[in-house]
C-alpha cells in the first residue's frame, strides 16, 4: 500500500475544517490541523455573536470531521512562536494557511490611541470569551460610537443595546455578563461614510438592530430622496428596513440607536481618554469619489469602536501582500514575491481571499484549494519533504515533542467542552465559556496538570495513531 501524504492546515477555523473535509474526499491523505488556541472552531467560537445561537450551530456540522481517523487536532501550537514553516515544510507533503485575519484596519485619524477608542474586534474578543482579550469596562460609559457599516458594527451595537435578561442564555464568560449588567449607556451609533444604500449590513441582522424591544433608532439621514428602484435587492431591503425604523416610535425605550450617513471620522477627541469624535460630513464628486465637505459635527462618546475591516497577520517566512492583507495565491497556491509558485504551500479563507464573506463562503473557496494541492500531489515529480529514516508520523510527534510542545488534542477540547458546558448548566445555561489561557490549558490536561502555553512533555492527541487516541464527536462549542 502507497505510504499516506500527511498535509498540515494552520488553523482550525471553518476554513481549516472545510478544507480537511474536502482533503478527506481524497483517500490516503492524513490531516493534521494544528491551532495557536487549546480550542477549535475559530471566528465560529470567538466571533460570531453568542445570541447568534442558529448560526453557532454550525459547528455540530464541522466537528464531524474529527471522526475521521484519518483527522487530529493538535491545538495551542502557533506557527511563527512554536513552529516555523521550514520545519513544517520537512515534516508534511503540503501545508495549508488558514489562519484567518487576527488584525483590524485601523483609521488613521488622531486621538484613535486614546484610551477608549479601540477595535470593535478587541470588544467582540471580549465578548466571546477569547483567551486573550483584555476586558472592557464600561463604568462611566453613556455614549458609544462605532464607525463601520458591516456586521460586526451591528453585532457591537446589538450586544450593547440588549439587555442582560437577553444575553443571559448566551454563552457569554460570567464576568463579561456583570460588566454589562451595569452599564449606563444611552446612545450607540453606527457611522458610515457613505449612504445607507452603500452599507454592508444583511437586512436580517440590521432589521433585528433596528426592532429590539426598549430600544428608539434614530435615522439621522432622510431617506425619502432615494430612488430605491435602481438598487440591488440587499440595499433596497436595507433602505425599507430603516424606513420603517424612521416610523418607529418606542415610549418607554431606555436607549437610542442611533444610523448616521455620509460621515467620516477626523479626530477622535478627549484629554486623558475619549471624551468625543468628530466627523465630517462626506459627499460623492462628479467622478463618484468620496470627498469631505468640510462641515463637521462632534458627537459626545466615552467609547470609539472602529468596526471598518479585519486584516490578516503575516506569518513568519510565508509570503505576505502588505497591501491586500492577504497570502498572495493562485487558486489557493502560495506564489511568491517574484510571483512563481511556491512548491507545497496552500491557503484557504479570510488569509486567502481578505476578510470578506459567511462561514459557508469558506466551503468554496477550501474546495478551490484542496483541488489545486491534490492536482498537484498526484504530480510525481513533486518533491517530498526529506524524513531521514524516520516514519513520517513519528517524525512530526518527535519535532513536537524535541521542542517540547504539548498540543491539546480533540479529546482534551471535548474536556473543554464537557467544563464549559457544566459551568453554563449550573446556572440553566447551554455553555458558559471559560475565557483564560490557564484555565482552559489545566481542564484541556486532566486534574493535577500545570498550565503552560508551552508544554513540557510530548505531542499528544493522535487519531491516526498519536499518543493519546482521541475522543471524537460530541457537540462542538460555539
Ligand atoms: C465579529 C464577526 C462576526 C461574524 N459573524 C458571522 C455570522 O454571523 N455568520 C457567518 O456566516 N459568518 C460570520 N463571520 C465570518 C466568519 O467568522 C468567517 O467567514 C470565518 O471565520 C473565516 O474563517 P477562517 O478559518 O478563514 O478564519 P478564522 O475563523 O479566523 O480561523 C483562523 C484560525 O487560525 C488560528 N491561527 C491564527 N494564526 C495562527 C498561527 N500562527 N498558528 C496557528 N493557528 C493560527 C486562529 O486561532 C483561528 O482559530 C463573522 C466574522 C466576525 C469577525
Amino acid at each position: 500500500m502507497a505510504e499516506p501524504r500527511r498535509v498540515a492546515i494552520i488553523g482550525a477555523g471553518p476554513s481549516g475544517i472545510f478544507a480537511a473535509q474536502a482533503l478527506l474526499n481524497h483517500p490516503g491523505i492524513q490531516i493534521d490541523l494544528f491551532d495557536r488556541l487549546p480550542t477549535p472552531y475559530g471566528l465560529l467560537r470567538y466571533g460570531v455573536a453568542p445570541d447568534h445561537t442558529s448560526i453557532k450551530g454550525m459547528g455540530v456540522a464541522l466537528a464531524r470531521v474529527f471522526d475521521s481517523p484519518d483527522v487530529r487536532f493538535l491545538g495551542n501550537v502557533e506557527l511563527g512562536r512554536d513552529v516555523t514553516r521550514e520545519e513544517l515544510l520537512g515534516a508534511y507533503d503540503a501545508v495549508i494557511y488558514a489562519a484567518g485575519a487576527a488584525e483590524d484596519a485601523e483609521m488613521a485619524v488622531p486621538g484613535e490611541n486614546l484610551p477608549g477608542s479601540q477595535s470593535a474586534r478587541s470588544f467582540v474578543a471580549w465578548y466571546s470569551g477569547h483567551p486573550d482579550a483584555v476586558p472592557f469596562r464600561l463604568t462611566g460609559v453613556r455614549s458609544v460610537v462605532t464607525v463601520g457599516v458591516g456586521n460586526v458594527a451591528v453585532d457591537v451595537s446589538r450586544i450593547l443595546c440588549k439587555s442582560v435578561a437577553e444575553l443571559t442564555p448566551t454563552d457569554m464568560p460570567d464576568a463579561v455578563l456583570n460588566e454589562l449588567r451595569g452599564h449606563e449607556v444611552r446612545d450607540v451609533w453606527v457611522v458610515g461614510r457613505r449612504g445607507p444604500e452603500h452599507a454592508s449590513f444583511t437586512t436580517t441582522e440590521l432589521r433585528e438592530l433596528l426592532t429590539l424591544p426598549e430600544v428608539q433608532p434614530v435615522v439621522h439621514d432622510d431617506l425619502d430622496g432615494l430612488d430605491v428602484t435602481t438598487l440591488d435587492r440587499r440595499p433596497r431591503a436595507n433602505i425599507e428596513a430603516m424606513r420603517a425604523a424612521k416610523q418607529r416610535d418606542v415610549p418607554d425605550a431606555s436607549m437610542r440607536l442611533h444610523l448616521l450617513f455620509w460621515h467620516r471620522p477626523v479626530e477622535i477627541r478627549g484629554n486623558r481618554r475619549v471624551s468625543g469624535i468628530t466627523l465630517e460630513r462626506t459627499a460623492l464628486d462628479a467622478d463618484g469619489r468620496l470627498i469631505g465637505t468640510g462641515e463637521d459635527r462632534t458627537v459626545e462618546c466615552e467609547l470609539v469602536l472602529r468596526a471598518i475591516g479585519y486584516r490578516a497577520t503575516p506569518l513568519p517566512g510565508v509570503p505576505f501582500d502588505e497591501a491586500r492583507g492577504v497570502i498572495p495565491n493562485r487558486s489557493g497556491r502560495v506564489v511568491n514575491a517574484c510571483g512563481e509558485v511556491a512548491p507545497r504551500e496552500y491557503a484557504v479563507g479570510w488569509i486567502k481571499r481578505g476578510p470578506t464573506g459567511v462561514i459557508g463562503t469558506n466551503k468554496s473557496d477550501a474546495a478551490e484549494t484542496v483541488a489545486a494541492l491534490a492536482e498537484d500531489l498526484e504530480d510525481e515529480e513533486m518533491s517530498r519533504p526529506g524524513w531521514g529514516d524516520t516514519a513520517p508520523l513519528e517524525a512530526v510527534d518527535e519535532l513536537l515533542r524535541r521542542k517540547g510542545l504539548t498540543p491539546t488534542s480533540y479529546a482534551d477540547w471535548m474536556r473543554i467542552d464537557a467544563a464549559e458546558t457544566a459551568l453554563g448548566g449550573r446556572y440553566g445555561r447551554a455553555r458558559t465559556k471559560i475565557a483564560t489561557w490557564d484555565e482552559l490549558l489545566d481542564i484541556a490536561r486532566g486534574p493535577g496538570s500545570v498550565s503552560s502555553r508551552r508544554g513540557g512533555g510530548g505531542a499528544q492527541g493522535g487519531q491516526h495513531g498519536g499518543v493519546d487516541g482521541g475522543v471524537h464527536g460530541g457537540q462542538p462549542g460555539g
